[in-house]
């Protein structure tokens, strides 16, 4: 009989790592294919592996915090990576940051002797055959050849080359006393909640937009910005005109606040109607989490928060992402892949980290440690695994993978990378109205999960921790 192909990972980043890891892990040999140092995307600069592209942070280290607790899931889960990064903290208050030289070297050379680890350093320019299994984990800039392959792979509508997010706040920190629902001239169902402003309020919005802090913008990001017209930074958009934003995202007609008074009151309209309107619409079934309607940009994080807050409704919001710009490959996770990570129309191809949508250093993570478990188990002949969504990489892998998502094809079609966050869970079966308590009711329910999903393993080396 023809030996099975090797199983393979390609790219050796914070997903690809974790991957690998876990299937050498489980007793099955691996190659891990990565393009450094032979060629090298516009934001990696080292030639190790799980290369931190920005901050040194994974976020928050306690676990009533979403990213906090992410990382708790998988410290139980058995994440190499994670356990790495523990080793190699330096001080950072409540956050989880790393000495990134010493973590991604360590994280390489422990890797490299793995004796079930065969590394490749070459760029892979094409999907494995299909009869291999594999795990695709190239990240957000996944080199150009690749891109192109999984494009052709997945459909040209099924592949995003994205340079911009907008950001996203939590329902329940709207001023729904300044804001209202409603949709443009009432059609359909009354889905966006509308931040009015009047003249004065704009045109110091404005103002303080034009002087606004922008983040720092690599050369490769300045080029693809001047080319996606459509996907504007709305600072950009404020540059251009008084009034450009009026008539293109905070364009107010058709939008009525029903506290303004009768509609069809001529001289009402008149009086009462707004100068310009802020949309935000659902990102989520539940509306616990809205994002900023053509709010792309470009700005400092810190500016962002100052900023938006002067939108009225918007004064007390909590941001769960700020906008970013930069080239992210990312696919169109929702109609192409399983909760098992596993893409629907080929059930030997996996995807993990950046590249399914997720966003940031834990869930990039948290997406290898699924892929690689379940390209073990596939290798094995056994049933790959899905988390449950009571469980923060349960919520996350579940919402990328389109379960949280109504069918219909159009809310499909506006998927945006997301973070993990306490807005994927389902609610708790009782309310507590204090939020830091809610989400250590969150964290108790989605530990006793991890403890089950450990039981249930059958396989010990799947989810048993890296040995010091
Ligand atoms: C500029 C930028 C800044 C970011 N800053 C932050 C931040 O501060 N905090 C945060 O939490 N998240 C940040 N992110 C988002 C995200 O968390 C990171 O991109 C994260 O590194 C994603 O992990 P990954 O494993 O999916 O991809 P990566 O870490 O990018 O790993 C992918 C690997 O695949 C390799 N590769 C690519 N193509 C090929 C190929 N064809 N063949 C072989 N190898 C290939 C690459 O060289 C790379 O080593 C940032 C993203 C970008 C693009």
């Amino acid at each position: 009989m023809r030996p099975s192909p090797r199983l393979s990972v390609i790219g050796a980043g914070l997903a690809g790592s974790e991957a690998a890891w876990q299937i050498a892990s489980a007793g099955i040999p691996v190659n891990l294919i990565e393009m450094k140092p032979l060629m090298r995307s516009p934001a990696h600069h080292s030639n190790d592996f799980a290369e931190l592209v920005c901050s040194n942070s994974f976020g928050s280290h306690s676990s009533d915090r979403a990213s906090g607790l992410l990382k708790e899931e998988l410290r139980q889960l058995g994440s190499f990576i994670i356990k790495i990064a523990d080793r190699y903290a330096v001080p950072a208050g409540g956050a989880l940051a790393v000495d990134r030289s010493k973590f991604s070297k360590f994280i390489t050379e422990t890797i490299s002797k793995h004796p079930l680890i065969n590394i490749e350093r070459n760029e892979r320019k094409f999907l494995p055959h299909e009869d291999q299994i594999a795990v695709i984990a190239s990240g957000p800039l996944t080199s150009d050849d690749l891109a192109i392959d999984i494009r052709a792979f997945t459909g040209i509508e099924e592949c995003h080359f994205f340079d911009a997010a907008s950001p996203i706040v939590e329902g329940e920190s709207i001023d729904l006393s300044l804001a209202f629902k409603a949709s443009r001239y009432d059609k359909g169902d009354a889905d966006y909640i509308n931040c009015p402003m009047n003249k004065d309020q704009y045109l110091a919005f404005r103002s303080e937009l034009l002087n606004a802090e922008q983040a720092e913008v690599k050369g490769f990001d300045k080029e693809s910005a001047t080319f996606f017209e459509g996907c504007l930074p709305i600072e950009e958009l404020a540059k251009r005109g008084e009034d450009t934003m009026r008539y293109g995202p905070l364009k107010p007609i058709g939008l009525w606040d029903p506290r303004w008074g009768d509609l069809q009151d001529k001289e009402l309209r008149q009086a009462k109607r707004a100068y310009a309107i802020v949309q935000l619409r659902k990102e989520d079934n539940d509306g616990k989490l809205w994002n900023l309607v053509g709010f792309q940009t470009n700005l400092k994080w810190g500016e962002q928060k100052r900023i938006l807050r002067l939108i009225p409704g918007l004064q007390n919001a909590d941001f769960i992402r700020f906008g970013v710009m930069h080239r992210n490959t990312f696919l169109e996770s929702p109609k192409l892949l399983a909760p098992t990570l596993q893409f629907r129309k080929r059930k030997k191809l996996l995807a993990a980290g950046q590249i399914t949508g997720t966003e940031g250093y834990a869930a990039a993570v948290a997406g290898g440690w699924l892929a690689g478990t379940n390209a073990a188990l596939l290798a094995m002949n056994s049933e790959p695994i899905t988390l449950p969504k009571t469980t923060m990489i349960g919520a996350l892998i579940n919402f990328i993978s389109g379960n949280q998502l109504e069918e219909k094809s159009s809310q499909k079609n506006l998927f945006q990378p997301m973070p993990p966050n306490f807005g994927l869970l389902p609610d708790l079966n009782r309310r507590i109205r204090d939020k830091r308590s809610r989400y250590g009711a969150y964290r108790d329910r989605a530990l006793e999960e991890v403890k089950i999903i450990k039981k249930a393993m059958t396989n010990p080396n799947l989810i048993e921790p890296i040995k010091k």
